[in-house]
């Protein structure tokens, strides 16, 4: 990402950008704990209040923590503009109340997070936007789904938990055809090892929840993308509703970003490890990674990834009964449906993320009885190997 000139790289930003220091001159980021800020006299206040005057007001849309790690972020993105939620879904959210109104259309991909499909599904289907889900690697399903009423299109790439990779850069042209904008919750891989914006997608969503904070701590969320779009339509919205991020939690977001391309590159050698090494187990049908060979894009998958990212899945044989065996037997990996973190977590879609719809449509979206999804910790990945190795028997 270096220039050649003036401008820092990728892990300079990761450190540096964003810091304000206050005249106690702190080296690391300040924290501040505070709702609201004074002024100097009445008609700083109103100056404030009008937009006249830049600084400070109250902690529902303006506190320099999470400003800082808006800056940050932005920097890391390449965006001009990023506004900070209070999670993920928040994010998403904000994004979905500043650009839409009743009789708008979404089209997403139909391998997107469980609670974005309720959202879409429950939620903003009773405000009169309605969605209609695609095969979001085929670039022809989404052009195909638009209608004169469609003004978002949303992805995640790669898909959880079967890795299906979407070319950000077809579907950004063909929403740009089609008069709308392009999202991608970029959740899995970060900046670090994807760049949607650089591709062509208008806007980037995150659960900073996941990997920006990296171990679990603190839940978070973030909309970047053009000021036009950003500042101006969903800044707004955040500002009214209060979907805000705590400074604290902002603040711990600036620390997981400094080690986010470090975490990010480790993550990903040792899911490849990992994968390669199911790969060649003979109780193991099939492994889902977008840096193996043996996935079908691969070669896309390394046009638009510096890295494979965190996420392994495998189809164990035996079906469920096989499958939860090998979650049993594990001591060191934890049985969660969550992921981002530095523990590595183990689920069975089948039965939990993926357990509320009905078979037939977990069939045809590809999770079978015998899927598992890993995602890949910073242990040692001998032990991993191990761990696994126990429930799948030789
Ligand atoms: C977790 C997650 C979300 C939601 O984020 P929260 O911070 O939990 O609200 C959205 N998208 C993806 C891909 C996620 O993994």
């Amino acid at each position: 990402m270096g220039d050649g000139g003036d401008h820092p790289d990728f892990d300079t930003l990761a450190v540096r950008a964003g810091v304000a220091r206050t005249q106690f001159h702190e080296h690391s980021e300040a924290l501040f704990l505070t709702s609201s800020f004074v002024f100097d006299n009445a008609a700083q206040a109103a100056a404030r209040f009008a937009g006249e005057e830049p600084g400070f007001v109250y902690s529902r849309f303006s506190n320099p923590t999470v400003t800082a790690f808006q800056d940050r972020l932005a920097a890391l993105e390449g965006a001009e503009a990023c506004v900070a939620t209070a999670s993920g879904m928040s994010a998403i959210l904000a994004c979905c109340m500043a650009l839409l109104k009743s009789g708008d259309h979404i089209v997403a991909s139909s391998s997107i997070f469980g609670a974005t499909v309720q959202l879409f599904t429950s939620v903003l289907s009773r405000f009169g936007v309605e969605t209609s889900f695609v095969a979001g690697a085929d670039p022809a399903a989404w052009r195909a789904a638009v209608r004169p009423g469609t003004r978002l299109f949303f992805l995640e790439t790669p898909s959880n938990p079967l890795t299906e990779v979407a070319d950000i850069g077809a579907i950004a042209e063909t929403a740009r055809r089609a008069g709308a904008l392009l999202a991608v919750d970029n959740c899995l891989c970060t900046p670090a090892l994807q760049l949607p914006l650089a591709l062509g997608a208008d806007l980037v969503i995150h659960s900073a929840t996941k990997y920006l904070d990296g171990q679990g701590r603190v839940l978070g969320g973030a909309v970047l993308g053009r000021s036009e779009i950003v500042t101006k339509a969903v800044f707004p919205f955040l500002r009214t509703a209060g979907p805000s991020l705590s400074p604290f939690n902002a603040w711990v977001f600036l620390k997981g970003l400094e080690t986010l391309r470090l975490r990010m590159e480790a993550h990903s050698a040792a899911a490849l490890e990992v994968a390669a090494w199911l790969e060649r187990h003979p109780r193991v049908e099939r492994v889902y990674y977008p840096f193996l060979e043996s996935h079908p894009q691969r070669a896309l998958a390394r046009r638009q990834q510096r890295a494979g990212g965190a996420i392994v899945s495998f189809d164990v044989k035996g079906g469920r009964e096989a499958a939860w065996r090998v979650i049993d037997a594990t001591r060191v990996i934890s049985i969660t449906a969550n992921l981002g973190d530095t523990k590595s977590t183990i689920t069975h879609p089948a039965t939990t993320t993926h357990g509320r719809i009905s078979a037939e449509a977990r069939a045809a979206a590809g999770i079978g009885e015998g899927l598992l999804r890993v995602a890949v910790g910073l242990e040692s990945v001998e032990d991993l190997k191990r761990d696994l190795a126990r429930g799948l028997g030789t």
